[in-house]
């Protein structure tokens, strides 16, 4: 099957797997001559095809009961870490094969399982943790086998954004995934300015971001939206020292950085509006709004550099650093 064949068959496929309840299938898979994909007997039989299963983003509990069935039943399991998917499988007497395919790997690993796909396998794949795909390995073999006509199975579970997202308390409609913004400094404030320029209606924006970089990126989005825009940092999501910190991006930042250091896993939301041309002017370009307080108000630099720090919720040296940033890149 192609993705230019009708679209029925492919729901019937998926429907199959679906409604028995058991898997789907119970025909025989198809042997293979290459010794790798040896189709294990259950029970309950999977239909062949490739398996995104979802996987848990700190609690094992968070793991659906077709999940289980699913990595059970299956041939082998593609994932990330084989420590970390082991971890899991232990926890429910789980003992498939398992296969590692992380982002080194993906495309090399994709095509020798897709031709395991061809003989009729039932691979699932998972990621770390959450949906694969998603900031994730997963992307690339999924296309793959679609491209190659094989059924591609969605096994739905938990994703950190979307479980940020949902007890944020802001807008979930229009929602923007961005991912994970560029490490870099110079790369990571152009993506924000860019991201606000594109905006045409408010939208919540969501993000994973690492620890040791939420200060710096809490201090871009407060110079592209403003201090006093309203934000969530949903830190350690399902874990024990779950955390959400919701209040304007001035408020979050002053908590984190009063903190001796911020760890866990981090999921950053912001309730973003469509810049006014004015706030678009002062939002991305300090050396502008300098300019403006200058000439139409008569300030001197000294007192404009302070009133442009307190309208970004900035210390003197970070803005300071900031129109450095600025003059380095030509604004
Ligand atoms: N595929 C995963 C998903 O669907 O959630 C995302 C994987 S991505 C490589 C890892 C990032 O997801 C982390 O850096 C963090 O931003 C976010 N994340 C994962 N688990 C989290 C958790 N328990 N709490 C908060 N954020 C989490």
């Amino acid at each position: 099957m192609t993705d230019q064949q009708p679209v029925e068959h492919f729901h019937f496929r998926c429907k199959q797997e679906a409604d028995t309840g058991h898997g789907g299938s119970d025909e025989e898979p198809t042997r293979t001559e290459d010794a790798r994909v040896e189709p294990r007997r259950t029970e309950n039989a999977l239909a062949p095809g490739l398996y995104l299963v979802a996987t848990p983003i700190g609690n094992l509990e968070d793991i659906t009961l077709r999940a289980l069935r699913v990595l059970r039943g299956a041939d082998r399991i593609a994932c990330e870490d084989t420590r970390q998917t082991r971890r899991l499988l232990d926890r429910y007497g789980i003992t498939t094969p398992i296969i590692s395919s992380h982002e080194h790997n993906e495309a090399e690993r994709s095509r020798r399982l897709i031709e395991e796909l061809r003989q009729g396998a039932r691979i699932a794949v998972v990621s770390d943790a959450g949906t694969p795909g998603i900031s994730d390995p997963g992307m690339i073999l999924a296309s793959a086998a679609i491209a190659a006509g094989i059924p591609v199975f969605p096994i739905p579970g938990p994703s950190a954004m979307l479980t940020a997202l949902v007890a944020s308390g802001l807008d979930t409609e229009p929602f923007i995934f961005r991912g994970f913004l560029p490490p870099k400094a110079g790369a990571r404030r152009t993506a924000l300015e860019e991201l606000a320029a594109s905006l045409r209606a408010p939208a919540t924006l969501a993000f994973h971001e690492a620890p040791h970089r939420i200060l710096e990126t809490l201090s871009d989005a407060q110079a592209v939206w403003g201090p006093e825009c309203r934000a969530v940092v949903a830190r350690e999501l399902t874990k024990i020292h779950e955390e959400f910190l919701r209040g304007t991006l001035r408020a979050i930042r002053e908590v984190l950085a009063a903190r001796e250091s911020v760890r866990g896993e981090i999921v950053l939301l912001i309730a973003a509006r469509p810049l006014s041309a004015e706030a678009a002017s002062a939002g991305t370009s300090v050396s502008r709004r300098l300019t403006q307080l200058e000439t139409s108000e008569g300030l001197r630099e000294k007192d404009a550099l302070r009133r442009i720090a307190r309208e970004r919720g900035l210390s003197r040296s970070e803005l300071w650093r900031e129109l450095q940033r600025e003059r380095a890149r030509g604004k």
